[in-house]
């Protein structure tokens, strides 16, 4: 009765769109949108294959990432672009929730006893001042409260802001990241031998999570395993 009374007052919409959906998350049609990534993939940066075995693709082959592995959860396309953004910019925090969950499912065998913390790729100041939320933080502390790993958000700064990366190609993305992050100096001790987890909403050409990972492995890191609900599909380029 409660239920059903608390339903009519606050009925709960899906993330995306208007539909009423019986518990938090996406309605069916949205959900039938999403391009999730399976396998065959690439064994480090998780880039999905058309089809054979999960091997290291040609680009990590010729330059091995800071990274050990990354996973992701969907492809970031013109649908799944709009529920990040919307989670972004309009303070839409709750669908944290759910994005976390599928970050967990898919991640959680590589993950669970492994990663020694958690880790959200971090926001300039300025730009949290504007946006109030850093989204990654939230990502990561809905993954902690899932698999009960603890949660570092202090260890990784922004240093530098670095411009809008949208539209940008891989090699000024890469020039653009480059020296912009760093470690406060009082959890530098934390990081010896240790394996991390880094949390980021969407991993576009892994310019940004390969420079945390770089800098965390700097400070002695061993491991870092990276997880974001979307990444760009980049198999095209394999042609080229
Ligand atoms: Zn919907
Ligand atoms: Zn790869």
């Amino acid at each position: 009765m409660l239920r059903f009374l608390k339903d009519m007052i606050f009925p709960i919409t899906c993330c995306n769109c208007e539909e009423f959906v019986e518990s938090e998350g996406l309605c069916s049609e949205c959900w039938n949108k999403i391009r999730w990534i399976g396998d065959p993939k690439c064994r480090i940066c998780g880039v999905p294959f058309e089809f054979g075995v999960d091997l290291t693709c040609p680009m990590c082959s010729k330059r091995k990432p800071h990274f050990d592995k990354a996973i992701a959860v969907f492809e970031y396309d013109d649908f799944t672009k709009k529920v990040i953004l919307k989670f972004k910019y309009n303070d839409t925090t709750y669908i944290s929730k759910q994005l976390a969950a599928w970050m967990y499912r898919v991640s959680k065998n590589t993950v669970q006893k492994k990663v020694d913390f958690i880790v959200p790729v971090p926001i300039h100041f300025f730009k949290r001042l504007k946006r109030k939320y850093n989204q990654s933080e939230l990502l990561a502390l809905e993954f902690a409260k899932l698999s009960g790993i603890s949660y570092e958000p202090r260890i990784l700064l922004k240093k530098k802001s670095t411009p809008q990366q949208e539209g940008l190609s891989r090699n000024v993305r890469l020039k653009n990241v480059q020296g912009s992050f760093g470690i406060d100096e009082k959890y530098r001790n934390l990081l010896h031998k240790k394996t991390i987890l880094l949390i980021d909403d969407v991993l576009t050409t892994g310019a940004t999570i390969n420079e945390c990972s770089k800098i965390l492995k700097k400070h002695g890191a061993e491991k870092i395993i990276c997880v974001t609900a979307a990444r760009v599909n980049l198999q095209y380029k394999f042609s080229n």
